[in-house]
């Protein structure tokens, strides 16, 4: 289907104001929820999205079970509430497709062999959806394993960048990415830039395609401070209510 055409950047500036390279505003809240292992709340930009982690804990059904190492399994939920037209409760071919990509991609940094036999459960609740849902949800997950306690080789952070009225831009909200030309979401681990989640809609030239994916980059390391700002503040307000 053809796409209307829709101006999304005018005088270098975009809708919302933004410049090309600025990503949404991101907070992120750590250790929201008691009965959770670990847990984060973000907001970015309109996206407001829940992360829980359950486990390690013994998996079921048994027959799941891995005797070399812990099996890591994820569910990325769009509320029924979270988008304009109200979606239908229950998962589909969208979010089973993110929910696999998102258990590969934190199953590359999480130390999974310490942990025999176990099942670690990572929910993704999208509460409010506004583009860009996979990274933000795999932001959260991160955070919410780092604050389960659960070992990690790296820090995963994402980000996505893409195509706008011919330009290339960071972190496309809900207008750009439905009248844009393409969307290039990325996940990394933190410090080494191992690519753990690259995934692309529409399409982009050779030369696009490398820019884009510098910015998402530089993007996902701006959201990883950003991370490493909250888990911080964490483990120091527990310092000083101990
Ligand atoms: P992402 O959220 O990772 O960018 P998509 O590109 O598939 O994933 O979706 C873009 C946006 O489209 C979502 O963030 C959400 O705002 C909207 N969207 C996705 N699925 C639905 C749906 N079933 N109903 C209404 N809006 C949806």
């Amino acid at each position: 289907m053809e796409k209307p055409d829709m101006e999304l950047i005018k005088d270098g500036k975009r809708l919302d104001g933004r410049r090309p390279d600025e990503l949404r505003e991101i907070k992120i809240e750590v250790g929201v929820l008691k009965r959770a292992t670990g847990s984060a709340y973000v907001e970015w930009g309109k996206n407001k999205v829940l992360a829980a982690v359950y486990g390690p804990r013994e998996l079921h059904p048994k027959f799941l079970r891995n005797p070399t190492k812990a099996v890591l399994r994820c569910i990325y939920n769009l509320a029924p509430f979270s988008v304009e037209d109200r979606k239908r409760p229950g998962p589909d071919r969208r979010s089973v497709e993110i929910s696999k990509v998102s258990a590969e991609a934190l199953s590359s940094v999480v130390m999974l062999e310490r942990y025999p036999n176990a099942g670690i459960d990572v929910y993704i609740e999208i509460l409010q959806a506004d583009a860009g849902t996979r990274c933000v949800g795999l932001t959260a997950a991160s955070v919410a394993l780092a604050d389960a306690g659960i070992p990690m080789k790296d820090i995963v952070a994402a980000c996505a960048a893409g195509k706008i009225s011919g330009e290339i831009v960071l972190d496309l909200m809900k207008e750009e990415d439905n009248y844009g030309e393409s969307d290039l979401p990325i996940a990394v681990m933190s410090r080494k830039k191992d690519v753990v989640l690259l995934q692309m809609d529409g399409k982009l030239t050779r030369e696009e395609f490398k820019k884009a994916y510098e910015l998402a980059v530089n993007g996902a390391t701006q959201v990883y401070e950003i991370q490493k700002a909250a888990l911080l503040k964490s483990v120091n307000d527990v310092k000083i209510e101990g």
